[in-house]
């Protein structure tokens, strides 16, 4: 017999948008029809967290105390009619739910639906012992991964993959990276492993030899002169920009090839000045990715049983994932960091 489930759990709440998060005990939640309840075992930390915490969305009051979290695995405890078995391990990714019934949940296109709620924003997520999910929307996760190895997977892994599938990458291509950090990393693993050849930009050096390291064929200082550096390679065939600012835009233009394609990720308010004489005279695609479809995460999560990444991950106790987050915003990570329930 499994022990009992416990009536209340301890879960990392924020009060409030700018409060640090703070270890509380609350009520263990109760699944709905077509809902199962998960144990966690590891959750990872996302720069997206990070902007909640510190209050850069604007979200209703009604939602605090929140919890954070959506790069969640865990062992499913409570099911449902449909869902996974009891003891079966899962993922609880950013994609809460969609609507179901627009065109691009027709389609295959979820993460487009305008009705799509997100973990850990419009529902409780997964930085606490236990968490809800909605059976439709949860992700096996193949027993060869470690979880806590997996679980960026889920978000920063997946957004790299679900946006270099967009893309024509391959064999005789040229695949431009702007930015080096996590996502950008997940990038460059999946886009040698499509065989094509890897240009990385970023601003920091140190971030350029773990480019190299994991495979880039060429390192490039941000800077003025960084997109002549790579139109004098040959140009970009495929751009992915993983860098938070607008005047990453003339970098871009000045790196692509003929006929390139632009995939925007990062989250980038301010507009930038896009020629459209420029797009036309070069027959460039521009356009967006967001994180990815349940079918895009079951094939990334069977590419990545065979094919190990070595993208850092550092494990934090639960008790630190406030901690966590500051350490994130000052820049002092290499890869991404993960909360391990087991410690
Ligand atoms: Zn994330
Ligand atoms: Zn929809």
């Amino acid at each position: 017999m499994a022990d009992p489930l416990p009536p209340r759990m301890h879960a990392a709440l924020c009060d409030a948008p700018g409060a640090a998060l703070r270890l509380g005990e609350v009520p263990l939640p109760r699944p709905g029809p077509g809902q199962i309840l998960v144990q966690m075992e590891a959750c990872g930390v996302c720069h997206s967290d990070l902007h909640l915490r510190d209050g850069d969305e604007d979200l209703p009051d009604a939602l605090y105390p929140l919890i954070l979290g959506h790069e969640g695995i865990g062992r499913v405890v409570v099911t449902c009619d449909g869902g996974p078995e009891i003891g079966a391990r899962v993922g609880l990714p950013w994609l809460y739910h969609t609507c179901l019934d627009c065109k691009p949940c027709r389609t295959g296109a979820e993460t487009f639906c305008q009705a799509n709620t997100a973990r850990g924003v419009q529902h409780h997520g997964a930085f606490a012992e236990y968490a809800l999910a909605e059976a439709a929307f949860v992700a096996p996760i193949p027993e060869v991964l470690d979880p806590v190895l997996a679980a960026p997977l889920l978000c920063a892994g997946l957004t790299a993959w679900a946006a270099l599938g967009k893309t024509s990458a391959g064999p005789g291509s040229r695949v431009l990276i702007i930015g080096a950090g996590g996502l950008g990393q997940y990038a460059i693993l999946i886009a040698k492993a499509r065989g094509a050849e890897v240009v990385v930009i970023d601003t920091d050096a140190t971030k350029l030899d773990t480019a190299r390291a994991l495979g880039a064929d060429h390192a490039v200082l941000a800077g003025p002169g960084a997109g002549a550096q790579v139109q004098a390679m040959g140009g970009a065939d495929v751009t992915l920009n993983f860098a938070p600012n607008a005047a990453v835009w003339s970098t871009i233009e000045t790196a692509a090839a003929p006929m390139s394609e632009i995939v925007a990720v990062a989250l980038i308010h301010d507009p930038v000045p896009l020629s459209l004489m420029w797009l036309l005279d070069g027959g460039h695609k521009v356009f967006g990715s967001s994180v990815g479809t349940r079918q895009e995460m079951a094939d990334f999560l069977s590419f990545a049983a065979t094919h190990p990444m070595p993208v850092d991950v550092e494990r934090v106790p639960f008790s630190e994932v406030d901690h966590a987050l500051t350490r994130l915003k000052s820049g002092d990570v290499t890869g991404r960091l993960c909360v391990d329930f087991s410690l």
